[in-house]
């Protein structure tokens, strides 16, 4: 039963001295952060998700142990990449999700089965940490002094933007777009660090352009599924919600945890501290054991 894993992420990134890293190692959820997750109602995703990878990755690089605001600073792809690594380490790799047919006049509910492994990663080349865009001529920014300027340097969105922006997404996508330009968008022409207005001066061109080069610069995996509806046989592509799936899984399993702890606790007369230091494996490799011992007993008799 391998609980630990190593792994390099698709993007990578700088420790405080500069030093590119994109080496991983992390541990199984135990228990522990199983109630701790399952119990967040109000935080959001994204901060739950620093949460979880600074409790459960255990060294990023040569640096250890990860804080969340190291957790923070990793892209949005590491992040995800991470993500599916933790739940194929602590919860098995092959995922069962359930979704209703997009085809008009279908909406048949379908089961879905597939293995992490089949979702598609696509590291990055460039490694950064900034990047350089020369805007086409059409894209210039005016700087309303005679001056026109083409040249943009950006970084690339990381997990402290997805927190930052976590109140925004579904409710306002241009308003959260725009904060995401101005807090990745280190230089345009001679200006440093561009407050809100002058994102604002940029002309959707500029915008377009400047996200497709983020596209583009980043590591990416492919959280789409693409299959064929058994029921009307049409072909369909649907966003596969990771983090959704994720946090999810562990809010319907908490009634569970609670009930395999106090099974363990029970039998064995372990502490309710022990056992929230199991793993999910482990508690059901007990279980597995004491139900063959039952057995066994019972056979005896
Ligand atoms: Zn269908």
């Amino acid at each position: 039963m391998q609980q630990q894993t190593r792994c390099r992420l698709p993007g990578g990134g700088f420790d405080e001295q500069g030093r590119f890293f994109d080496e991983a190692e992390l541990v199984a959820l135990s228990g522990r952060e199983e109630e701790l997750l399952s119990d967040q109602g109000g935080a959001s995703s994204a901060a739950l998700v620093s949460t979880l990878l600074s409790r459960c990755v255990r060294r990023l690089g040569d640096q250890a142990p990860v804080s969340e605001a190291m957790a923070r600073q990793l892209l949005v792809a590491d992040r995800q990449y991470l993500l599916l690594k933790l739940r194929e380490l602590s919860f098995g790799a092959e995922v069962r999700s359930s979704f209703t047919c997009p085809w008009p006049g279908c909406g048949e509910r379908i089961d879905v089965t597939f293995p992490l492994a089949a979702i598609p990663v696509t590291p990055s080349q460039d490694k950064g940490p900034a990047y350089v865009l020369q805007l086409s001529e059409g894209a210039a920014l005016d700087d309303g002094a005679g001056g026109l300027h083409r040249e943009v340097a950006f970084r690339l969105p990381n997990g402290a933007d997805q927190e930052a922006l976590a109140h925004l997404v579904g409710r306002n996508e241009a308003r959260a777009l725009s904060l995401l330009l101005q807090r990745c968008l280190m230089r345009v022409g001679p200006f440093e660090a561009p407050g809100p207005g002058l994102v604002e001066a940029l002309s959707p061109l500029a915008r377009m352009e400047i996200e497709r080069a983020m596209e583009q610069a980043a590591p990416r995996i492919n959280l789409t599924m693409e299959s064929t509806c058994p029921v009307c046989g049409h072909d369909y592509a649907l966003p596969f919600d990771l983090q959704g799936f994720f946090f999810g899984e562990l809010r319907i399993n908490q009634e569970l945890l609670y009930r395999e702890t106090h099974y363990l606790a029970y039998h064995y007369h372990w502490s309710e501290h022990e056992i929230m230091s199991f793993t999910r494996a482990k508690r059901r490799r007990f279980i597995e054991l004491l139900a063959d011992e039952i057995e066994r007993l019972n056979n005896e008799r």
